[in-house]
């Protein structure tokens, strides 16, 4: 987002625009060329034909364009911004529940007993950091100028990371006919009283945008999505349903206090958000054949 003196202002009645604002075009002016890769647009000289580039999936995606499309330059190349409205397939016929575990330990961990953490987030993650802490100490323009750059740069790996991750996810959850659990993440600062390093990497975190990411991607598939409070799915006993805060110990390791259950403190959290989401589900659950 731009800061808003840059935006277009109405002065004296004219309307200023910055230099390289987005510029959307309606039909009228603008066409995909079809089979050829290239767009028309009608300009102020006349109409002309220019090649673009993208991937296959996007192309497939081209034939459920809608409206305008927005002409825009990012960081020195152009793009087009192009609406697309997917018509949702069939719901599948859906088996089981995958519950999934945002958390501290692991970006997710569902309940199925897999990881998702991007093996080198961790590792990317402290490194932006120590760059952030060094050039905020700086505090010159400069260096006010490279943390800028930086911020957007670890956005962009945060986007990446998140789309890989929820990719994956959603496609474990196809295999095993699943809908997909979540928790409701207005709690997550709340329900995690953390020691200041692990405060740090939760809150860097994008959460929120997984979870749209998730939600997005299986809506295309036809998985359904359950959102399910996640009160106390971090502290309950999967052998004896004692709930207590002493049950979690670490941030890593689950310990009932009553039975002496004791497992990865994720795994145990994507248990109890998967029985939440059986519970919601309910009917809609079909059971399978033997
Ligand atoms: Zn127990």
């Amino acid at each position: 987002m731009l800061p808003s003196k840059q935006m277009a202002t109405r002065l004296e009645g004219a309307i200023q625009f910055r230099k390289h604002a987005a510029q959307p075009y309606d039909d009228r002016i603008f066409r995909f060329l079809p089979g050829a890769d290239q767009i028309s647009i009608w300009t102020l000289t006349g109409r002309i034909k220019l090649p673009f580039i993208c991937g296959d999936r996007q192309r497939s995606l081209l034939a459920y364009r809608k409206g305008e499309v927005d002409l825009m330059l990012v960081r020195g190349k152009w793009y087009l911004a192009v609406v697309c409205d997917v018509p949702a397939p069939e719901a599948i016929g859906i088996e089981d529940v995958l519950g999934v575990d945002f958390g501290v330990v692991n970006l997710a961990f569902d309940s199925g007993g897999r990881s998702y953490t991007g093996a080198d987030v961790e590792k990317v993650r402290s490194r932006f950091a120590l760059k952030r802490a060094v050039l905020q100490r700086r505090g010159t323009k400069g260096a006010k100028r490279r943390l800028k750059k930086l911020s957007g740069k670890e956005a962009r790996f945060r986007k990446h990371t998140n789309h890989v991750i929820s990719k994956e996810l959603v496609a474990s959850a196809e295999r095993s006919r699943s809908a997909i659990a979540l928790e409701d993440l207005t709690h997550i600062r709340k329900r995690t009283k953390v020691r200041k390093a692990q405060r740090n990497r939760l809150a860097g975190w994008s959460f929120n945008q997984l979870r749209q990411f998730v939600t997005y991607k299986a809506g295309l598939r036809g998985i359904p999505v359950v959102s399910i409070d996640p009160r106390d799915t971090s502290r309950a006993c999967r052998c004896c349903g004692v709930i207590d805060k002493a049950n979690r110990k670490t941030q890593h390791r689950f310990s009932c206090v009553h039975c002496g259950y004791e497992a990865a403190a994720d795994f145990v959290g994507a248990l109890n958000i998967r029985s939440k989401g059986v519970q919601a589900l309910g009917a809609a659950l079909v059971i399978s054949a033997p």
